[in-house]
Order: C-alpha cells, then structure tokens, then sequence
C-alpha cells in the first residue's frame, strides 16, 4: 500500500508540476504585460472611471459617489483594480495613475456641473504612495484649481493600512486635508488593525464599513454586533458611517436599524459610466425610484 501511495504522490507531483510550470509562466507573463501597459494606458486612453452613487439611508436620497478605476486592456480587455492596483503599486506606476484619477474627477465635477447637475461629493481613493507624497496635499489642490473645483467636491478615501504606515505622518496629512476643505473617509473599515487610539486622534469625517461585515448581515448575529458597535463608536466620535456591498433591500433595512447613514452597494447602483450617473442622479432627483 505504501509503495502505491508513493508513486501516485510521484504522479500528482509530476503532473502538477507539468500543468503548473505554463499557468505560471502565463500568469507572470501577463503581470509583466500589465505592469509595462499602465505606464502609459492613461495617455493611451485605456483607463476610465466609474462612478457609484451612494444613499443616505433615513431620506432616500443620493448622498454622493465614488470614484472607481477601470482599464481596457487591449489583449486581456476590461481588468479589475484588485489585480492592476497592486502591480501598480509594485512598479511604482500608482502615484501618477492616482493623479490621473483625481485629475478627471475634477474635469467630470466640471462637466457635471455645467449640465446642471446639482453639486455631489465624489469620493476617490488613494494608494499609500501618493499619501506619503511630502506635497501630497499641494499636489492635489493644484490639480483641482487648475478645473476650478472646490476641494469640498472631494472627498479622499485611505484604508487602515494607508494611515497606519506612518501615523504621525497621516495625523499630519489628514489635518492638511481638512485645513484646505477635503472631507476624509477611512475605506474598509475593520479589516485592518483596527487600532482604536489613531481614530480619535485622526480627524476622520466617516467610516465605511467594509462589505465583509455587510454580506452575512441578515444570517450572523455576530456581524450584526459588530456593525452596531462600529456605527455607535463612529457616532460618538462625531463620525459619519456609510456601509459597503449592500446588495440586497434586507441589507439596507437592517443597516438603517442600525443607525448607518449611508449605504453603497450593487441594490442601489452598480458603478456606472458618467453618462449613466447623469441619468442616474436625474432620476433621483426627479424621486424616481429606480430598481
Ligand atoms: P474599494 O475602494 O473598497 O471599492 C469598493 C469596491 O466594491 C469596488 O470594487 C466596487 O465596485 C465594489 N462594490 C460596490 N458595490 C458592491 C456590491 O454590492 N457587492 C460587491 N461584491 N462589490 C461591490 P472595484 O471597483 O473592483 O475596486 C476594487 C478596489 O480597487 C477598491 O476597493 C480600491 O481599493 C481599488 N481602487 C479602485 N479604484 C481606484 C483608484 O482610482 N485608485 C486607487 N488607488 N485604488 C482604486
Ligand atoms: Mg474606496
Ligand atoms: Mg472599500
Ligand atoms: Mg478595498
């Protein structure tokens, strides 16, 4: 029996190697491909933003969006930022990516507003690269004077592990933002280290509360604990509360029991391309409830 067992181990090994040496080369060739692509795919008109809307629970009403990044690749079409973000962040491509973003955010507001939309925040992410920029703050003010937008438009979204890097920094630079009109929101909140002490000493204007918590929400009492406990926390430190990955009407039931404020997740919309926000936010406010 012995004998038998080892050389299937031998087979499998031999076999596995045999189909695992091509997949990985593919995948590493593909990773290359993609860190090459990203130095120029902005200029190349490869890369695109989406826009979420996001609701205020106790109204209805749109509360804001946030921005996402898309890329059209032309060999291996539309990848997600899960996988092109950190390659991004690893070839140091990010921080001028990051720029891009906050640049056509700036330029959408812009259009936005010429349309007659009425004045949302939107929401972008940055990577820790560009945070730890020592002009970070200049940098992105600079941008939005040049489209002539208030950086009260904007509102900037760092994780845990962004802030965390270097607190006494992030301390400094969220301050900075704050002086020069940004709004602050701490994106998946409760998957990081979740050290309680920066958050009272951080001027953090909202949490969002990562989908993690909100998937189960309706089947785990434990999860129903934790958002409870987290909204009430946020509450008492004068903190706004929004929910990530609400996908069903028993999500957002249960968070505006809760107390959340706000929710954003595929039941109330899926991200979508500016003209689809444009029609979007002009049903909302025309108080057509779109499905
Ligand atoms: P994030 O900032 O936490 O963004 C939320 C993610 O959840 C988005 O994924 C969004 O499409 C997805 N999502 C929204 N509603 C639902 C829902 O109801 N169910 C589920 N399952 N997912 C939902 P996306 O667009 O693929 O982005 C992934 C991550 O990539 C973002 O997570 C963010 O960390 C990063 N990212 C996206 N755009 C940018 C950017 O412009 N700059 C940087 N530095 N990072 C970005
Ligand atoms: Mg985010
Ligand atoms: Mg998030
Ligand atoms: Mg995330």
């Amino acid at each position: 029996a012995a004998e038998v067992a080892m050389y299937r181990v031998k087979q499998d090994g031999r076999n596995g190697l045999r189909f695992f040496a091509p997949e990985m080369q593919a995948h590493t060739q593909r990773s290359l491909e993609l860190a090459a692509g990203l130095k120029d795919a902005a200029h190349r008109g490869e890369l695109f933003l989406v826009f979420q809307p996001q609701r205020t629970l106790g109204s209805g009403a749109l509360a804001g969006a946030e921005a996402l990044l898309r890329w059209r690749h032309p060999r291996w079409g539309l990848v997600s930022p899960a996988e092109f973000i950190p390659i991004a962040e690893q070839s140091g491509s990010i921080v001028a990516i990051d720029f891009w973003v906050v640049e056509q955010v700036a330029q959408q507001l812009r259009a936005w507003d010429a349309a007659g939309l009425p004045p949302l925040v939107v929401a972008v992410n940055v990577s820790a690269a560009q945070f730890a920029r020592p002009h970070f703050v200049e940098e992105l003010v600079r941008i939005l004077q040049r489209m002539d937008i208030s950086p009260q438009r904007i509102e900037v979204e760092l994780t845990e592990a962004v802030a965390l890097k270097n607190p006494e920094q992030a301390e400094t630079t969220i301050r900075r933002l704050h002086e020069v009109g940004f709004r602050v929101a701490l994106d998946d909140f409760g998957t990081g280290y979740s050290s309680m002490s920066y958050l009272k000493r951080y001027a953090i204007d909202k949490l969002k509360i990562d989908q993690s918590f909100v998937r189960e929400l309706a089947h785990q009492a434990s999860d129903q604990a934790i958002v409870t406990a987290i909204i009430k926390m946020a509450h008492s430190l004068r903190m706004a509360t929004i929910a990530e990955g609400v996908e069903t009407a028993e999500q957002a039931a249960l968070l505006q029991a809760c107390g959340c404020d706000e929710m954003q997740g595929y039941w109330y919309s899926r991200p979508l391309e500016p003209a689809a926000f444009e029609a979007f936010v002009r049903n909302a406010q025309a108080g057509v409830e779109l499905a």
